[in-house]
């Protein structure tokens, strides 16, 4: 049988390959630490949990549900962007349910992607982008985010004939895979380069929850300007470790959001119901479950940071999201050292070319491990008399 020449260029998705490493050295009795998991360790908050089963044991939430998403779940998200960060949104025109941020993300390209259009995408960078909008018929021109520039895309790098001609630009801050934050004068630099360049900016804020040590990260949608140039996508998979659950939105500019919910009208069937019920409980009831959530993460990262840098690992501390963006010693590619770390430890750090040409060099190590086991990873690095 042949594949489309769409599927045919497409590469595995990349954590899927990971995870069958893994799990092969697991069943060989490895004792594996893997920080290369980007879903939280932590169970979803009991209030959330007990909404659901009380949600799934009325029998009107089974049939299928409203392809736009319940209204009060939209009302709930506009509310939660009302409060967080004084934005006003309809729930009816602005707010779109989608299943978890990525289906929203892999279906905004064709919405407004004909084959040969260039889209602007970061590089390093989560990999839907990207095979996104080569599924479209797209042409991706990436962004180089490097640490010289706080690993923010440089503006004033993409020519004026791409700018003109490209149709859609994706960021992602607080970043995965590099960790990096976004300031409010990049939000408003670039939606003044959308705006003089007519391209939708798609902003994936999966993140915005996730602050340590007291640090708030901002909406995209929260910049004036921002909802005439673009949307912001967002779930509770990342604040509320609901991973599993497919839940999750895009807001901002009225004409994107009913673009893409036409697309999806069109593909799937929208959110079950309960899981909905659920959606509106975790935004609600939001801010104690999310202090907790960043208490935990900061230790782990004051954790790591010191012991990795004790051990002479030169590495920074990351602000937002739960990923380190750490520079491999000298005189190893990213694949290398990851695979050197894990034959030698059983400890797992992603390679950073897994995100993009322009993550060679790095690894991603994902706070989504136990203060416990990071102990014994501590332990088991510097027993390892790896140099860093
Ligand atoms: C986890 C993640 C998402 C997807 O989350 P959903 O579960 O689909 O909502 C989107 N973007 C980035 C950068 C992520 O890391």
């Amino acid at each position: 049988m042949e594949n489309s020449d769409r599927i045919r260029n497409l590469p595995p998705y990349l954590f899927a390959e990971i995870d069958k490493m893994i799990a092969k050295a697991k069943s060989k009795g490895k004792d594996v630490i893997s920080f290369g998991i980007g879903d939280p360790d932590l169970p979803t908050p009991d209030n959330i949990v007990n909404k659901m089963i009380e949600s799934v044991k009325d029998p009107s939430t089974h049939s299928y549900p409203s392809y736009e998403g319940l209204y009060n779940y939209r009302k709930a998200v506009a509310d939660w962007y009302q409060d967080n960060y004084e934005v006003d949104l309809d729930p009816d025109k602005e707010v779109v349910s989608l299943i978890g941020s990525k289906e929203g993300i892999a279906h905004l390209p064709f919405c407004y992607i004909n084959p040969g259009d260039l889209a602007l995408v970061p590089d390093p960078g989560y990999p839907v982008y990207k095979t996104a909008v080569l599924l479209a018929g797209g042409e991706p021109v990436m962004m180089p985010l490097l640490e010289e520039n706080d690993f923010l895309p440089d503006l004033d790098k993409i020519s004026k004939e791409t700018a003109d001609k490209a149709k859609l630009l994706y960021i992602n801050y607080p970043n995965n895979p590099t960790g990096a934050v976004a300031s409010e004068e990049f939000y408003k630099k670039i939606i003044e380069f959308a705006r003089q360049h007519d391209i939708i900016i798609a902003h994936d804020a999966a993140y915005s929850e996730i602050g340590l040590a007291g640090y708030n990260p901002p909406s995209f949608i929260q910049f004036e300007g921002a909802k005439e140039v673009g949307i912001e996508f967002n779930s509770l998979s990342k604040p509320f470790n609901m991973t599993g659950w497919r839940v999750g939105w895009a807001v901002g500019n009225e004409d994107v959001i009913e673009a893409l919910g036409r697309i999806k009208t069109n593909i799937d069937s929208g959110i079950f119901e309960a899981v909905q019920y659920a959606g509106i409980e975790a935004l609600k009831n939001s801010k104690e479950n999310i202090a907790r959530m960043n208490e935990i993460y900061t230790r782990r990262r004051d954790l790591l940071t010191k012991g990795l840098n004790d051990l002479g690992w030169k590495i920074k501390a990351n602000k937002a999201s739960f990923y380190i963006w750490a520079k491999v010693p000298q005189g190893y590619s990213a694949a290398d050292f990851s695979t050197y770390v894990f034959e030698n430890t059983g400890i797992f750090f992603t390679p950073g070319n897994g995100y993009g040409e322009y993550g060679e060099g790095y690894v991603r190590i994902a706070l989504t491990v136990k203060e416990e086991r990071i102990k014994e990873a501590l332990q088991r690095l510097k027993d390892s008399k790896i140099e860093f």
